[in-house]
């Protein structure tokens, strides 16, 4: 049994602190908030985050029971720049809940799963100052975004419209548009979060990558505003909008190349690790994922050391294909034409439409799809 510190307590930190406390370790799990507490984010929980969830014992009908707030999902929805608009049902449930009352549901589980809370803030400097590194045998970064490496930022609304103004298929749709007002990788969402009640929930943003954004003479509410212009689906929604929370902006942390997880007996994981999709900006599945095997590293290790160079080791055998493979399509869709391209297929082919919709969705990898493309 090791004595382990989890510091930040999002999905990634939560995952990790109830696989090592059910473990047997004796964990201590950190954050700078007390809960409950929110995140920003586009709160969309997919298909392969519903999966991981379930490692942790939360099932669908636990988000029904626990939650306040959420909207089941199966419809997928891919525009891109208003000249395709292509939605796929798929037979599994994924869900979007606002962060405040997803990130409950994880404690939860932790704190039940015999971890103990403290409220503390620790940055990178601390380590030591604290104490925390001759304390614990392991430490595990769980801090997200700014403990990782900055490369994209995001913008997040919540409006509120009345039921009788949305589709049935509007209330369990999740869409993603590349519209290339957003830049040649930016994207916008709309996503139903609350459709429990009326009005409805929704949660409306855009997010870019850094190196584009820094690029162009603009500022990310700025983006977001001309995404509501430009977009015809997001145009015609804020008609319908009774009334809006103010805008939040938050940075991302996406995959990176030749990533290290690991270094002495500090494991990174989640976005402190820039696990997300470098595509979508989905990073929940992976936090919670790297919760599972980074305990998973620990368990199979004698030592620390040893923990270190497994962690290291799972990282790249579980994240690493996927992460490249959509750092692959991502460099590719800077040639314009691949845009294009991509709408003429889109149209040309309902297969290719749906595995694109579904790589999108998470319910397939990205490097199964470059795979069958090679064939
Ligand atoms: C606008 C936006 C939209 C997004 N939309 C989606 C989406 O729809 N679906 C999806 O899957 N992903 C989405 N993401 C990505 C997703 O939010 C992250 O990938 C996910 O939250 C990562 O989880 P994490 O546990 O690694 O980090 P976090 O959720 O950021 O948790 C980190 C925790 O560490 C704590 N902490 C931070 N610093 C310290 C410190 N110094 N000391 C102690 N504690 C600290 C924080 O309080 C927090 O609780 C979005 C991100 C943004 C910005």
């Amino acid at each position: 049994m090791s004595k382990i510190a989890v510091v930040g307590a999002g999905p990634a930190g939560c995952s990790a602190a109830y696989h090592l406390a059910r473990s047997g370790h004796e964990v201590t799990l950190l954050d700078k908030h007390a809960f409950p507490k929110d995140k920003v984010c586009g709160d969309g929980i997919s298909i392969e985050s519903i999966q991981a969830l379930s490692m942790m014992g939360i099932y669908p009908h636990d988000i029904r029971k626990s939650a306040s707030e959420y909207a089941p999902i199966d419809h997928f929805f891919l525009g891109v720049s208003n000249q395709i608009a292509h939605s796929e049902t798929t037979k599994l449930q994924a869900y979007c809940i606002p962060r405040f009352f997803f990130d409950q549901l994880l404690f939860a589980k932790a704190i039940d799963a015999g971890c103990s809370f403290l409220t503390q803030t620790v940055n990178k400097n601390d380590w030591h100052r604290q104490g925390l590194y001759d304390a614990f045998d392991t430490i595990i970064d769980a801090r997200g975004v700014y403990a990782g490496e900055v490369n994209a930022i995001a913008i997040r609304a919540y409006w509120l419209v009345k039921r009788q103004d949305l589709s049935p298929t509007a209330l369990a749709e999740a869409q993603i548009h590349f519209d290339r007002s957003l830049g040649v990788n930016g994207y916008g969402w709309i996503f139903p979060v609350s459709t429990q009640d009326d009005p409805i929930k929704l949660n409306v943003g855009v997010g870019v990558w850094l190196d584009e954004y820094q690029k162009r003479k603009t500022n990310i509410i700025q983006l977001f505003k001309q995404f509501i212009q430009n977009n015809e689906t997001a145009r015609q929604l804020l008609t319908k909008v009774i009334s809006q929370e103010p805008p939040k902006v938050f940075p991302l942390a996406t995959a990176k190349k030749g990533n290290k997880v690991a270094d002495g007996k500090i494991l990174r994981i989640g976005d402190a690790a820039n696990l997300t999709d470098p595509l979508t900006g989905e990073g929940i599945a992976n936090a919670v994922l790297s919760g599972f095997y980074v305990a998973q590293a620990i368990n199979m290790s004698s030592t620390p050391d040893a923990a270190t160079d497994n962690w290291q080791y799972l990282y790249e055998s579980q994240f690493e294909a996927d992460l490249r493979a959509g750092l692959r399509i991502k460099a590719l869709r800077k040639f314009s034409f691949m845009n294009y391209l991509l709408i003429w297929l889109m149209k040309q082919n309902p297969r290719v439409a749906q595995q694109v919709s579904h790589a999108v969705a998470g319910v397939v990898p990205y490097n199964e799809v470059l795979a069958s493309l090679k064939y």
